[in-house]
């Protein structure tokens, strides 16, 4: 299949053979994947996507593997939840929840990036997979090279949530904790992955791994039934997601699948790390690096390397950015949970905050089709809601001692 044409630069346009390369050696721009779309377009079909597996491979035609043997085949095709009580406590009408807290295997969007990367990394002959990670990537990739038999290195900051570095441990990969934040850890990493021949997924195999973020766009446009949604809103760390998501529409358009897109992308920061939604609001299209201080850590990159294309494609879209307090991260979290069964981690309330804000102040209307991309799972992020949401009523084992506390009477009716 020559799906594939090449890697191209974003800045000068130069192409590059489909290697695990990442820099432009003429500019230093980045690279990305370019598809030769006219032969995409004769073989992929909306039929041919619907009768294919119940995973998000069953959009690669237009991701970056030759093969088919994938690595995590069971990513991605994570339930659109109709967010009926959120929407009508927000006053819109139709609004959806992207529900990546149940992806497989490690519970974040991190499983559909990892499972392009990993694939393609094996493609190349590569034996040893690394990655610079501010949690749930270092998850990913330690459970994917477990099953896959590789070695591996995950690098993460020293100051992250118990459950993500158990999360890591268990798969027994080599965990290194490095003293400073994950920009500390990335400019090691990049060091690293110049003395060694390692496919580092966010580093030299970069341009590979953030193809897998489109495929959050191609789900949710088929199932709202092939309908582009208006308003998306969507966390922001590097920036990479939300960039490829506004990417992936407009392959989508490219190769037939739909016909128009029209929709506003919305990025959400925390407060305490938020350079892009910061830059945005100020009206300027490059943005100031800053030291992260927040809870949303899975979102605390400083110096985020698309925020430059984030901003672009924001602006692309006249949509907007927005960023939401460390209280309202948590308000956010218990709103989402207790509206629609969904416990999120800290960047779904991210998310949610900002949707919320987006929705008081006027960006989002209440006849707009609004999808949330909700990105993580909240078991993973115990430590920023556990003094939040109080504690269990505590009864000695007897009918009376219940009786006492729930004052329910005989035909049930009444709360405690
Ligand atoms: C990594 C991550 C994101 C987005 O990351 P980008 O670097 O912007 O692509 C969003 N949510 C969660 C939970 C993440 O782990």
């Amino acid at each position: 299949m020559a799906k594939m044409k090449a890697l191209v630069c974003r800045e000068c346009g130069k192409e590059y053979p489909t290697k695990a390369i990442h820099v432009c050696e003429m500019c230093f721009g980045p690279l990305e994947v370019k598809y030769n779309y006219a032969e995409v377009k004769q073989i992929i079909s909306r039929k041919k996507i619907e009768e294919g597996p119940r995973s998000m491979w069953r959009y690669a035609d237009l991701l970056p593997v030759e093969g088919t043997n994938y690595l995590g085949p069971h990513a991605g095709m994570t339930p659109l939840v109709r967010a009926k009580n959120l929407g009508a406590y927000l006053g819109i009408d139709e609004l959806y929840i992207k529900n990546d807290t149940v992806n497989h295997p490690t519970l974040s969007f991190k499983d559909r990036v990892v499972a392009v990367a990993l694939t393609r990394a094996r493609e190349l002959g590569f034996e040893t997979v690394a990655c610079a990670s501010t949690g749930n990537l270092a998850n990913s990739v330690a459970a994917h090279a477990a099953a896959a038999g590789m070695r591996c290195y995950v690098f993460i900051p020293g100051d992250l949530e118990a459950a993500k570095v158990l999360g890591n441990l268990i798969y027994k990969p080599n965990v290194v904790e490095v003293e400073g934040n994950y920009d500390d850890v990335n400019r090691l990493c990049s060091e690293i992955a110049a003395e060694h021949g390692w496919a580092f997924v966010n580093i030299n195999v970069r341009p590979y791994y953030a193809e897998g973020s489109k495929t959050l766009a191609f789900e949710t446009v088929e199932q709202l039934g092939w309908r582009t949604p208006d308003q998306v809103v969507i966390p922001m760390a590097s920036g990479s997601l939300l960039t490829k998501i506004w990417k992936g529409l407009h392959e989508m358009k490219a190769v037939g699948l739909i016909n128009d897109v029209r929709t506003k992308i919305n990025g959400a920061q925390a407060e305490g790390c938020s350079p892009i939604s910061t830059a945005f609001k100020a009206g300027r299209d490059f943005f100031k690096p800053v030291k992260p201080k927040t809870i949303a850590k899975s979102l605390a990159i400083g110096n985020p390397a698309d925020g430059y294309y984030a901003l672009k494609a924001t602006a692309e879209s006249q949509g907007s950015m927005d960023m939401v307090t460390d209280d309202e991260v948590v308000e956010s979290i218990k709103l989402l949970a207790q509206t629609e069964g969904i416990f999120a981690e800290t960047a779904g309330g991210v998310t949610v905050g900002v949707l919320q804000k987006l929705v008081k102040n006027g960006t989002i209307k209440k006849g707009d089709v609004t999808v949330a991309y909700v990105t993580g799972n909240g078991l993973k992020t115990q430590e920023a809601v556990v003094d939040a949401v109080g504690r269990p009523f505590r009864i000695q084992p007897s009918l009376v001692a219940f009786e006492k506390t729930f004052k329910v009477g005989k035909n049930g009716g009444g709360d405690a």
